[in-house]
């Protein structure tokens, strides 16, 4: 097959979809009418490829005509009616565009008609979940997303491909079939468990499925980068540069697989392949090798890092299981349990101390008692105390708990381990699986002793760590464990903004939202609720040229809003003269920038004097008209946006919340699962405040959902923020 063979596939492709979608759609508009609604679920950007792109808001099948329009201008190499066209290979990319445009109208049409998403699979991928991803793909978790079209060669290569780019933390997208064979399928034959969680998606297994992938892709752009729908060169040059994908084409190319591919290679994902195709050496949208085959499946992993430049955080741990970020969220279930410590089975807890240079062997780890090949005849479970120690010469006690926290993540990585919770509320499982490929306890200290030098080499030197599995020592230690958490707890509930002269940045996030710019106190953590003044603190320490950079404060410009002159200077050169000032303390008066993976929105509900907050799990409608999604796209993107407010979850319980308004007292509405998930401390804030009963007078979504139903419940139980003085 010649590169013209190539250009000829996709051209009859790209004609054949293009007709395809207008006779769809004469279909559907005969039958249901021009003005009937189309939409995908939770999103906030329409047909968001059209939306990016096209700068079309379509809400109706009618509105699909102009889209259909457009399409067909590309189709012909003409430019559509805002100027779109890509001038490289000869104008045949613009069919490859036009042939994802109609795609996605096709897809709309599925939802239509319920024929989407398909059983078992995703579908469409939610702005919430591309928000929660977010993270995940700023701090390295998450290396690369492959989209990955059509079956493996067999069940084997399709299991060791996955575990592949688990491995590399590599988020695989399955989609398509040939001849009923999917990838989707093989894998579940092989019992591997598929799941977000599990770093495998499945979208569908049609090939039309694929688009939701891309229509995922463009969106990262509007929500992260700050661009507007229509600022197509743009947006394209974000997603070649920032958004990490590539395509994995198996076994099965047709001409309309051939036509979609010469649009994602527009959008600037390079195609890996085991098919003999004509190879692709770097075009102008692509940032290396446009089309490359590698038949090799040992070899197609590394291809797909080479071919996409990705940065693989690869971690190499002695255990006899895989080991990577990939698994962190794998659950072990009971039909595959070997063994588990804590939860309701038994005694546990993990402890991590600092200690002096003399009492610290590096890399000795002890188990004392017995092992889990040792269990007594039908026992699944044993008490268990993990006590790692650490020295280091920049090391501080503020770190423990930072530290100790690793813990959780690090063990979670282990292929067949899981760990929930922490401290003497942890739970441990160990799989079947996992046992049998020789994973014993003294590996759980392997893992800490390497990942501890791996990820915190700055602060620590060295690593011990000792395992307790009889009840009498577990017993014997935990109150010496619970004694220093007690302490740590109310060491930093009592740091202050005012007890520190040194705030930290994060600018993790700009590596999607280039003009963003976190800044972390004491009271008021990231607004992806991942980091704290002291994590940030510890980031520096750890890194000195990061992301978390110190500031001092300066002098104070206004303690109301909470203003210093250093601050200001600080945010103004990061956000790249976008933002002149930040107030740390207010909503309406120059808020912190948000940059689009907050946990939650404060939003000023007007008519109630008072603001109510909504995070992102919450999927229903809030009393200032809008869901969580709509909510979030006014707010992202690294602006200031006065009256909306990105935050981190636990930022609601600090006394600096929105202070310069008048704090948790102008607090009228929040879903009822975040008011539980705040509890007792929600309680004790309003003790503080001394409105003890303010937490029955914060009304939620069972009791009312549009502001008229929310200032008759305020009314009625005379909330504060009614008294107050007028936001506006
Ligand atoms: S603290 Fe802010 S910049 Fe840092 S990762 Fe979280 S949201 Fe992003």
């Amino acid at each position: 097959m010649s590169a013209d063979v190539l250009v000829q596939l996709g051209t009859k492709g790209a004609e054949t979809v293009v007709k395809v979608t207008g006779d769809a759609l004469d279909k559907a508009i005969k039958d249901k009418g021009p003005g009937q609604v189309i939409a995908f679920p939770e999103t906030n950007y329409y047909l968001p490829l059209t939306n990016a792109l096209l700068k079309l808001e379509v809400k109706t099948l009618g509105d699909c005509l102009e889209v259909l329009k457009q399409a067909e201008s590309l189709n012909n190499n003409q430019p559509t009616s805002d100027g779109f066209k890509i001038d490289c290979l000869g104008g045949v990319l613009n069919k490859g565009i036009a042939t994802i445009i109609c795609e996605e109208i096709l897809a709309g049409l599925k939802y239509l008609n319920k024929e989407h998403p398909q059983k078992d699979s995703a579908g469409f991928l939610s702005d919430t979940l591309l928000r929660s991803l977010g993270i995940q793909l700023v701090d390295g978790r998450i290396s690369g997303i492959a989209v990955i079209l059509g079956p493996a060669k067999d069940e084997d290569s399709a299991v060791q491909l996955i575990r592949d780019f688990q491995s590399k933390s590599i988020v695989s997208i399955l989609v398509g079939n040939a001849g009923g064979r999917s990838f989707k399928k093989q894998l579940e034959n092989k019992n591997v468990e598929l799941g977000l969680e599990d770093y495998i998606v499945p979208l569908g297994e049609d090939y039309l499925s694929a688009i939701y992938a891309v229509n995922w892709a463009v969106r990262a752009p509007l929500m992260y980068g700050g661009l507007k729908s229509g600022q197509w060169q743009e947006i394209l040059k974000y997603t070649q540069q920032k958004v990490p994908a590539f395509v994995v084409l198996l076994s099965h190319v047709d001409e309309i697989i051939v036509a979609t591919g010469l649009g994602v290679l527009a959008m600037g994902f390079p195609i890996i392949t085991d098919l003999e195709v004509p190879q692709l050496g770097k075009i102008d949208t692509t940032l290396y090798e446009a089309l490359v085959t590698e038949k090799d499946y040992k070899k197609i992993v590394s291809k797909c890092i080479e071919v996409r430049g990705l940065k693989v955080r690869v971690t190499d741990i002695p255990i006899p299981v895989p080991y990577a970020a990939a698994f962190e969220g794998e659950r072990v279930r009971k039909e595959q349990l070997q063994v588990e410590f804590g939860g309701k089975s038994s005694l546990s807890f993990e402890y991590l101390t600092a200690k002096n240079i003399n009492e610290v062997e590096d890399g000795k780890i002890e188990l004392i008692g017995p092992d889990i090949d040792q269990l007594e005849k039908g026992s699944k479970s044993l008490p268990l105390a993990i006590i790692a120690e650490v020295y280091g010469r920049k090391m501080q006690k503020d770190f423990e708990p930072i530290l100790e926290r690793q813990i959780h993540r690090f063990i979670n990585y282990a292929m067949g381990l899981m760990h929930v919770g922490q401290r003497e509320m942890n739970w441990i499982r160990v799989s079947k699986d996992a046992f049998d490929r020789g994973f014993r306890l003294k590996h759980i200290g392997v893992i800490l002793h390497a990942m501890l030098h791996q990820e915190y080499s700055a602060i620590v030197d060295k690593v011990q760590v000792r395992l307790y599995t009889r009840r009498p020592d577990v017993e014997r230690l935990l109150p010496l464990a619970k004694k220093t958490f007690d302490e740590r707890d109310a060491r930093i509930s009592g740091m202050t903004d005012e007890s520190v002269d040194t705030f930290y940045s994060c600018l993790l996030c700009q590596s999607f939202a280039p003009n963003h710019v976190c800044i972390v106190t004491p009271e008021r953590l990231g607004l992806c609720g991942a980091y704290s003044w002291l994590d940030a603190k510890a980031s520096f320490e750890i890194t000195p040229t990061g992301p978390n950079q110190p500031i001092q404060k300066g002098n104070v410009l206004d303690k109301r809003l909470g203003q210093w002159d250093n601050v200001n200077d600080f945010v103004k050169q990061k956000s790249n003269k976008t933002l002149e000032k930040v107030s740390m303390y207010s909503l309406m008066d120059s808020p912190q920038s948000s940059c689009g993976c907050f946990e939650c929105i404060v939003a000023i509900i007007p008519e109630a004097n008072g603001v109510m907050v909504v995070h992102r799990d919450y999927p229903g409608m809030t009393p200032c008209g809008m869901s969580f999604t709509t909510l979030a796209g006014s707010v992202g993107g690294g602006v200031q946006t006065p009256g909306f407010l990105g935050v981190g979850k636990l930022y609601i319980l600090s006394k600096k919340f929105i202070s310069a308004e008048g704090g948790l007292k102008r607090l009228v509405w929040i879903p009822k699962e975040l008011k539980g998930l705040l509890g007792d401390r929600l309680k004790k804030r309003a003790q503080e405040l001394g409105c003890p009963d303010l937490i029955d007078k914060i009304c939620d979504e069972t009791i009312a959902t549009t502001s008229e139903e929310l200032l008759k419940f305020l009314k009625q139980v005379k909330h504060p923020a009614l008294e107050m003085e007028a936001m506006l």
